[in-house]
């Protein structure tokens, strides 16, 4: 019997119509656990590096995470992972929501999507009965009325739906995979969905999930839930107001956006409005967000109610996603309420809530430059708004300069040329970046940008806080209960990290103690990567309920397997380099991971350099990022060292 897993993936051939139900080997399970790990390993074996994100070859699989299901409160991730047309690397995207554990109820740890259908079409899962329906009637509707027909066609309330809105149909490079109440955004996965001909995927499972040790499982599912009550009545003091809780940036409970926009960059990531948040904004922004939050609503099996239905008068109601809510506001220099409203269209489009709006300001200023032409953008509405929902509507149609534009600010820079890339200014890897910009380099987060391979900064920072606190009373206060460290030494960094003087940024955490902090807040992500996990109480903020000491327990309980701390380590480890290398493999380097010129005011070119060659050695990549034979070896990764030599990637194990 297989615990917390199904032992089976769906596997679907688009081209040829062929379904089939695969039981997978329990031999990965003990080697990358589940989501992300098994993800990455299907990637490696399946995918030679050549394959282009639009070849029927790239395979896109929706993966629910090893724990997903069970009853551990927050485990509901979706995993998606493809090779993506804006990086050209492997995409892996989250969403939470309902739909991953309904795939586990109807007895399925993976989708496979494979090929291309001639035709548009939904997949509808229904237990044991899986079938490609034509989805003709769905071409152009909106990725929320989309799962409101599916529901209404299949008579069944109960569905789960993941599903594209025009956006992906029409392979908009950040076209996001949207299921209501969450959305994997980041990568352009959706476009890949939608050059598959896949509209949606509907799910219904009825099944059970087998736990190995249930009685066990419950008194820790049961602990985290009392943990979170006790947490969340004791909010951090001396953070910033979205760090002081738990959850996925709680922006819709939130109402003091100071810190946002008076540090976040507006427009197209360039402008930074240190004075703008005032009392007369504070009451005007509390009004707009209490008057169309219709309700507060949580993830399957969760407490924390991150999320809100958003009802915008003559506005289809729909769930606002965290930071959504500013990056259309800050990026046209607009009000909360034009963000609310045109974040329900950009949802049914499914669209990257971060790239969408700064592609969007990117063509704004191409245009005051004179880069883009009056002719480019012939029938523009004057007023800035209306500007904003005309190029939205353009990009998605790939109509005129939308069709430029759809390819993000990277690939759309390159085609314009005329000195548009210097506009393309906030990029990692092809994509776009958090506009956050910081007056000073910040060891952790420069690692954290430059190395990150889920390009997406709120989901690589982590456990330890981002800034010393004011006195050492306050940092005293709160060591005393830090159990989430994996040992003293993180304690000791936090103590003598200071606002000025010899241990403050740039020089301090120092190079040891900020890879050692980057290499947790890693390890945390990629663990609940695996394991189905929302960040929001695990990896992303302060003092989640769970933790490096508690999460072999939780997996040992569910699956049977013998973890401790050791092995739940190394099964990151290796799961993190296979990452790596399917990124190498298809051409990642040293000269990739560069964050955006002006993320700090002050660069520190050789500090940096050396910042980055000290955590290659960290990580066991050599200096150009190429993950060495013998740290691969050690990872029982003997298999991509001999494939990277193999293909000259890798020459006597080492460069
Ligand atoms: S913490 Fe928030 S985002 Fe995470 S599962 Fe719970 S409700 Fe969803």
């Amino acid at each position: 019997m297989r615990y917390a897993e199904t032992g089976y993936n769906l596997e679907v051939d688009l081209s040829r119509g062929n379904i089939e139900r695969v039981e997978t080997d329990p031999r990965l399970t003990e080697l990358h656990l589940g989501g992300l790990g098994t993800n990455a390993r299907i990637l490696w074996d399946r995918v030679p590096p050549e394959t282009e994100p639009f070849s029927p070859d790239n395979p896109l699989i929706l993966s629910t995470g090893l724990l997903c299901g069970t009853p551990a409160p927050g485990a509901n991730r979706t995993i998606v992972t493809t090779i993506s047309p804006l990086t050209r690397y492997l995409a892996y995207s989250m969403m939470g929501g309902f739909w991953a554990p309904e795939l586990k109820y109807a007895g399925y740890d993976k989708v496979i999507l494979r090929g291309k259908s001639a035709d548009l079409v939904y997949l509808y899962i229904n237990n044991d009965k899986v079938e490609i329906r034509d989805a003709s009637h769905l071409r152009g509707k909106g990725s929320n009325e989309t799962a409101e027909l599916i529901r209404r066609e299949l008579k069944d309330p109960n569905v789960q739906v993941s599903a594209i809105g025009l956006a992906g149909e029409n392979r908009v490079f950040f076209a996001s995979i949207e299921q209501g109440r969450s959305s994997a955004s980041r990568g352009g996965i959706g476009a890949v969905m939608g050059d598959k001909g896949v509209k949606a995927v509907a799910v219904r499972g009825t099944k059970d999930v087998n736990i190995a040790r249930p009685a066990e499982f419950v008194e820790l599912c049961n602990g985290v839930l009392r943990y979170i009550k006790d947490r969340e009545s004791k909010p951090i003091p001396g953070v910033m107001p979205i760090l002081a809780g738990l959850g996925s940036p709680q922006e819709m409970k939130l109402i003091d956006e100071e810190w946002h926009t008076t540090n976040f960059m507006w427009g197209n990531s360039r402008t930074r409005r240190k004075d703008f948040w005032t009392k007369d904004i504070e009451e005007k922004w509390r009004e707009t967000q209490e008057s169309v939050r219709t309700r507060l609503i949580s993830c399957y099996n969760c407490p924390m109610k991150c999320g809100a239905t958003i009802s915008v008068p003559g506005v289809a109601t729909y769930m606002m996603k965290c930071f959504t809510k500013l990056t259309y506001t800050m990026a046209a220099f607009s009000d909360l309420d034009f963000g609310f409203r045109i974040a329900q269209r950009a949802t049914e489009y499914g669209v990257d809530g971060f790239s969408a709006p700064q592609v969007m300001a990117f063509a704004l200023e191409l245009l005051e430059a004179g880069i883009l032409k009056e002719s480019d953008v012939a029938g523009m509405p004057a007023d800035n708004e209306g500007k904003f929902y005309w190029l939205l509507d353009r990009i998605v149609r790939r109509e005129g300069i939308g069709d430029v534009l759809a390819d993000g600010t990277y690939w759309a820079a390159k085609k314009l040329g005329s000195g548009a890339e210097e506009y393309a200014h906030n990029n990692i890897k092809k994509q776009e970046q958090l506009p956050l910009k910081l007056g000073m380099l910040n060891p952790v987060y420069y690692l954290m940008y430059s190395t990150g391979e889920k390009i997406n900064i709120t989901q690589i920072e982590g456990q330890f806080p981002q800034a010393p606190f004011m006195t050492k009373e306050e940092t005293e206060e709160f060591i005393r209960d830090w159990i989430h460290v994996p040992d003293d030494r993180f304690k000791e960094y936090l103590r003598k990290w200071e606002f000025r003087g010899e241990f403050s940024n740039p020089y301090y955490p120092d190079i040891q103690a900020s890879c050692d902090i980057v290499d947790w807040q890693e390890m945390m992500h990629y663990i609940d990567d695996a394991l189905g996990m929302c960040a929001g109480l695990s990896s992303f903020p302060l003092k989640p309920p769970y933790h490096i000491h508690n999460y072999p327990s939780f997996i040992t309980a569910a699956t049977g397997l013998d973890m401790d701390e050791a092995g739940l380590a190394k099964i990151t480890r290796r799961n993190r380099m296979l990452v790596r290398s399917v990124n190498v493999r298809r051409g990642l380097r040293r000269a990739d991971e560069k964050p955006p010129e002006d993320h700090w005011k002050k660069r520190f070119p050789e500090l940096e350099q050396e910042l980055l060659s000290t955590y290659y050695k960290f990580k066991g990549w050599n200096m150009n990022g190429i993950p060495t034979r013998e740290k691969l070896e050690e990872l029982d990764l003997g298999y991509v060292a001999e494939d990277l030599e193999k293909r000259g990637i890798l020459k006597d194990g080492q460069d």
